[in-house]
């Protein structure tokens, strides 16, 4: 395989196949809450020891939601979404190269 010559391509060219590891990516943010269960004997009854839920906040059809994700899942939603952050943290950069480009070839026109 030849090497382009041109850093920004090879730049974008990396970030676009980087792309398809983040296909699994979730919209929203992640949210920790701590509450307590109501139950008088449980370890939370004290107010310190408090259970973990975890939601996702996002908009659904333009609606702020806040969907509960089971203890079990959280690792791997929190990763999700962050891949959501990685995506267009790679948009942006390739647009930016691309108007770099665009306006390169606009002035030997
Ligand atoms: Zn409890």
């Amino acid at each position: 395989m030849r090497a382009p010559s041109d850093p920004d391509l090879e730049l974008r060219g990396k970030l676009i196949r980087g792309l398809g590891s983040l296909r699994e990516m979730l919209p929203g943010s992640f949210v920790e809450r701590k509450r307590a269960c109501g139950r008088p004997n449980c370890h939370c009854a004290d107010g310190k020891n408090l259970h973990s839920q975890f939601q996702i906040s996002v908009l659904v059809d333009g609606k702020p939601k806040a969907l509960n994700i089971p203890a079990e899942l959280a690792v791997k939603v929190r990763e999700k979404i962050e891949m959501r952050r990685h995506f267009d943290s790679a948009a942006a950069t390739i647009c930016r190269l691309n108007l770099k480009r665009f306006l390169k070839e606009k002035e030997t026109r």
